[in-house]
């Protein structure tokens, strides 16, 4: 047996790469949308892990199906198949638009593979200098070179030497800024259907719709990174159902695997066609523990119960915040889909999502921001309402220690 020394969140400072500042206490535990600290302090969660644990932590469900692949088999690498894999692409296929599906282990490697697709495909279909990307201000796709080149914000991407060319950025939401720079090589138009990181911003009906039209009359892919809003988080399965605007390509993660590192790409028959054994790949992608665990998670998330229970959810948290607001005007508005939530800071409060973060904290609660001026919220789709009431009456206190 591995013997397990005490550690405290000061090893954090020593042993880890420097690049996150984790709250000070250290989790150990979690149940449904309750968490302990090493000290035993009990956490309500309006976090989710960042819109990943989509059914609570340890749902009896994902445990069984971890557990009883974990003693069957857990990697057999991409030189064979396995089961879990290929019921899990079925069930992704059959929910969805698609007809392929490419498995990997994190956001950002599925948005590799889709932006590589989509570079590929037109090189092999149309011409090999049809390659232009356009992006938009704020997108957030991860951190890989390329993808993190394509992602609107500067600051993440600036430093790490030449970035992938032919990748040019425009505001979101507006399509003339679109069509005044799409033309005939461009190969993609990549855009988050509600933008997670940059601020919980849902794109517009004629803005999605516009770029599928402007992506259909000059041959160019569209591609949507559902990282975020995908998986019920919308209240539907991905969001793009809501809009009723299909892209080519379209990236999966974060609720994906409830927990455990698991993502997809997926795509249709036609796309899919250029690509052959070697084109790419990864080692872990379609693992089968990976692969057990997600195929539970779908199951369960993409069940009519689990999808209804979302906008009643949602409400239950607008009109707390509401209330809250009533007393406290520390927001401007609440935006974003289903149970993402975006609540802008006011005026007198801008800027200083941060400060709430901090102070929930302190009163047992976890929420995100998305920005120094957008709290986010990205709680269990399955939260239970006397776990959003409790975790409401402390967001009260520390929207009144923020107030003073
Ligand atoms: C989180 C996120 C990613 C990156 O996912 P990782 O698993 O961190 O690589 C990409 N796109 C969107 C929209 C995200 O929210």
């Amino acid at each position: 047996m591995t013997e397990k020394t005490a550690v405290g969140r000061d090893a954090f400072d020593r042993v880890i790469l420097p690049v996150y500042s984790p709250a000070k206490f250290i989790p150990v535990k979690g149940k449904g949308s309750r968490v302990w600290d090493q000290q035993g302090t009990e956490y309500v969660d309006f976090a989710g892990g960042i819109a990943v644990t989509a059914l609570g932590h340890c749902h009896p469900a994902l445990v069984k199906a971890l557990h009883e692949q974990g003693e069957t088999l857990w990697h057999v690498s991409n030189v064979f198949t396995n089961e879990p894999a290929l019921r899990l692409a079925q069930k992704l296929i059959d929910a969805t638009f698609a007809d392929r599906v490419f498995f990997a282990n994190s956001g950002a490697e599925a948005n590799e593979a889709a932006f590589k697709l989509a570079r590929y495909y037109a090189s092999a279909k149309h011409s090999p200098y049809k390659s232009k990307i356009i992006a938009f201000h704020n997108a957030f796709h991860g951190r890989t070179l390329f993808t993190v080149s394509v992602g609107g914000q500067p600051k993440y991407s600036d430093g790490f030497g030449p970035k992938p060319a032919d990748i040019v950025h425009v505001p979101f939401n507006c399509l003339d800024a679109v069509k005044a720079v799409i033309d005939d090589h461009t190969c993609a138009i990549v855009v988050e259907p509600i933008q997670g990181e940059g601020g919980v911003t849902p794109a517009t009906q004629e803005f999605l719709q516009g770029l599928r039209d402007l992506c259909d009359e000059h041959k160019a892919l569209l591609v949507f990174d559902e990282v975020q809003s995908g998986m019920g988080r919308s209240g539907k399965l991905f969001s793009y159902m809501h809009y009723g605007v299909t892209p080519d390509i379209l990236s999966t993660a974060k609720a994906l695997g409830g927990g455990f590192p698991v993502s997809a790409m997926i795509t249709t028959e036609e796309v899919a066609s250029v690509m052959a054994p070697g084109k790419h790949g990864t080692t872990y992608g379609g693992n089968p523990l990976a692969c057990a665990v997600a195929e539970a998670a779908l199951d369960i998330i993409n069940s009519p119960e689990v999808l209804a229970g979302i906008e009643e959810r949602r409400t239950a948290f607008i009109q707390a915040l509401e209330a809250i607001n009533e007393k406290y005007h520390v927001f401007k508005e609440f935006r974003g889909q289903g149970l993402l939530i975006g609540a802008e800071m006011s005026e007198k409060y801008k800027n200083r999502a941060g400060e709430l973060l901090t102070a929930a904290a302190e009163f047992g609660l976890m929420i995100l921001v998305a920005g120094p001026n957008v709290v986010r919220l990205a709680p269990s789709l399955v939260i239970d309402f006397a776990d959003i009431s409790e975790g409401m009456a402390r967001f009260e206190k520390a929207a009144q220690k923020l107030v003073g």
